[in-house]
């Protein structure tokens, strides 16, 4: 359900051919207002006096909303692959957005799928989870039967509310948005309401009582969005570029002149890919926007430094190797990236992770993947990122399979309270191994390293109740070790450290 797939030329006319796709119906939900910031500003546009030249840096607060069950929340990847992109469509404007704090997740469901009937609710609920000095970022799975909207009551923008299903790398969906928290209307704005008919000449004022821009630019002050230097537009549904950027629909001025619609306009409903630019008097209203009305949301020097292209960095498993797994977790460890404040782990069982079969986010250098059992080989990477940059800067792949004698074994569940101390050990110290045992049996303790190799095995023999064992490795060198206890009727194991 994103942009990309409403290529049917001139289908955002029909909508019911949208509807019976189960498309959003809308690209954008943002009313038609124009806030009186915005119409003062435009007045003072007039004696040039703007000051776009210095950099802003945004802070945002990103809200995961799920259902009331804490299911369906948006990927992670998909935001990092989501933040990148409205990083580089602002790229040339000297605002960039980064991610204040901790992504935070909702469990709400009149929040993750809203329309007008259960709208009422929503400004309450962004007034309980919204951080102050921050843009509030919702994602949800369907905000009012469209990609977005930007909720500005009283023409103060309060949060942005994106779709999951348009939410994507390539669009321009997040930027729009932006655009409009930053005070930018439409390029065809006082057109929201209306569909253009190219046949006659359009009126001198639309329904809603705004000027139409003339294609000459003569009333540009005044009419349509109020920026000189974004041309006529009278097209409020969703519109396909041809080769040069510009709309393939022409239009009719009140005069009789007809035009097309500049569809690199992030501000206008081209389709996303065509969409990446704001105007130099959009960008200006922007910077202006933040420093004299939100002037606590930006800083003027960057939170974080972008992420170089990282090598391998990668630690365990090691490339090639046979790996064992006796309760199918591989605890996957790599070393810091500089710059990272979070790592994106994907381990797939194609080389091309066209599929994979874990993704998941950590601040940690380090994540126990549960469930991997197969036969065929895992390929592994992970991607850093921080606050502000999250482009795909992956590290190099490596692969690994698991030693399939070690899978299936099951979880050795007559043996409790298992405990290895002191832990983290220093290299020397004895290791004391403690348990409370449900049956005297015989165990194999396996003491591995990170390589998965045995550098330690020894006999216990255990009696019903408290067991307390000390364990004679040789000088083990630092690293992260697991012991197995091994019996007939499964395994069990901890973690050890040793310093
Ligand atoms: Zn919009």
């Amino acid at each position: 359900m994103r942009f990309v797939r409403y290529t049917l030329p001139f289908c955002f006319i029909l909508l019911g051919c949208l509807f019976l796709q189960g498309q959003p119906l809308i690209p954008c939900a943002t009313p038609a207002i124009k806030s009186s910031w915005l119409t003062e500003f435009q007045k003072r546009q007039r004696t040039p006096q703007l000051r776009s030249d210095e950099n802003k840096y945004i802070a945002m607060t990103i809200h995961v909303v799920g259902t009331d069950e804490g299911k369906e929340y948006i990927g992670g990847n998909i935001i990092l692959d989501a933040l990148c992109s409205l990083n580089d469509k602002y790229a040339s404007t000297g605002l960039q957005f980064f991610v204040k704090g901790d992504i935070q997740y909702i469990n709400n469901s009149i929040l993750f799928d809203h329309d007008k009937t259960t709208f009422p609710q929503i400004p309450n609920l962004f007034s309980r989870y919204n951080v102050p000095e921050t843009v509030n970022v919702y994602f949800v799975r369907d905000p009012m039967d469209a990609c977005g909207y930007n909720y500005m009551p009283g023409g103060q923008s309060m949060a942005i509310v994106l779709s999951n299903d348009c939410t994507n790398g390539k669009d321009a969906n997040w930027a729009h948005e932006m655009g409009h928290y930053l005070s930018l209307p439409h390029t065809f704005y006082g057109w929201e309401m209306e569909n253009v008919d190219p046949s006659k000449p359009a009126p001198h004022e639309t329904k809603m009582g705004i000027e139409v821009e003339m294609s000459n630019g003569s009333n540009c002050e005044f009419a349509g969005d109020g920026f000189c230097d974004t041309p006529s537009d009278y097209l409020s549904g969703r519109w396909e570029c041809d080769g040069k950027g510009i709309s393939i629909i022409k239009q009719m001025d009140p005069d009789g002149n007809y035009f097309c619609s500049d569809g690199s306009l992030i501000m206008s409903y081209s389709l996303g890919i065509c969409a990446n630019r704001f105007s130099p008097s959009q960008v200006g209203a922007m910077h202006s926007y933040l420093g004299e009305a939100l002037p606590h949301h930006f800083m003027p020097t960057a939170p974080c430094q972008n992420i170089e292209p990282i090598g391998d960095i990668l630690q365990f498993p090691g490339n090639k190797v046979v790996v064992s797994s006796y309760n199918r977790k591989i605890m996957f460890q790599w070393n810091h990236a500089e710059n990272a404040s979070g790592y994106l782990l994907e381990v797939s069982l194609l080389a091309n992770f066209g599929t994979v079969v874990y993704r998941g986010i950590t601040r940690d250098t380090a994540v126990e993947v549960a469930n991997l059992s197969s036969s065929r080989p895992y390929y592994w990477r992970i991607r850093p990122f921080n606050a502000m940059y999250a482009c795909k800067s992956y590290s190099s792949t490596r692969s690994f399979t698991i030693n399939q004698s070690t899978t299936g074994v099951p979880l050795l569940e007559t043996i409790h309270k298992l405990e290895l101390y002191p832990n983290p050990i220093q290299a020397g110290e004895s290791i004391r191994l403690r348990f409370e045992a449900d049956e005297n049996m015989a165990l194999n303790a396996v003491l591995a390293n990170a390589l998965g190799e045995v550098v330690h095995q020894q006999k216990i023999q255990t009696s019903v109740g408290n067991n307390d064992y000390l364990l004679n490795p040789n000088l083990l060198p630092a690293g992260i070790y697991h012991l197995w206890l091994k019996g007939e009727k499964g395994a069990i194991s901890r973690k050890l450290i040793v310093h």
